[in-house]
């Protein structure tokens, strides 16, 4: 069976060149000022919608960084501030080290605020954020990524990590689904 998983977009919200190009410049605004500071992070990646992301962004960091991977779930049906279930934790100690977490998409902010927590209850001395993906508009928690690829309206997108269902991550740019899509 063929699949065309492109003929379900809407609309393409950031392209695969202009994501090629802010990562670029992240990388290098990354690798400048954690270089300034003396620091070299360890980045903390969130499965699995920030693969594509790291693995893009990190060619172009010119530092000796090493990564790792965490997989959260965020308590479902419940408007409070929750704590987030690990169901993947980190392979390593991070005590004293400098953190630099990867997320796909900030949405209310929930999720980086529990996991910055986590991450410097374990000891990390820093706990910085890069997200591909900004929606202010929908922030229940004051929580801003140091680092943002695009500022994006209030819309479910998928695409470059992004899912519905599980599927779509591994379109090249950052899109918009059909509404048929959703039925
Ligand atoms: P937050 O904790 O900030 O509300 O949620 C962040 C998580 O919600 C993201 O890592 C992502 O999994 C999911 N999310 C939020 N907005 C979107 C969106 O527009 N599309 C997709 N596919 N996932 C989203």
């Amino acid at each position: 069976m063929e699949v065309f998983m492109h003929q379900d977009v809407k609309k393409i919200l950031v392209s695969a060149e202009a994501i090629e190009q802010r990562c670029r410049e992240l990388g290098k605004q990354i690798s400048d000022d954690y270089r300034k500071d003396g620091e070299v992070p360890v980045l903390v990646a969130l499965l699995n919608g920030s693969v594509p992301f790291l693995a893009k962004l990190i060619t172009y960091i010119d530092l000796d960084i090493e990564y790792d991977f965490m997989d959260v779930k965020s308590y479902e049906g419940t408007e409070s501030i929750g704590d987030v279930r690990i169901l993947k934790d980190l392979d390593r100690s991070i005590k004293g080290a400098s953190i630099l977490l990867v997320e796909d998409i900030v949405d209310t902010g929930r999720t980086l605020h529990e996991v910055s927590k986590l991450l410097l209850n374990k000891g990390a001395g820093k706990v910085k954020i890069v997200s591909l993906l900004d929606k202010p508009s929908r922030r229940v928690i004051a929580i801003q990524p140091d680092y943002t690829g695009f500022v994006i309206p209030n819309e479910f997108v998928i695409g470059f990590g992004l899912d519905f269902n599980e599927k779509y991550r591994n379109l090249p740019y950052v899109g918009v689904l059909k509404d048929e899509c959703y039925l």
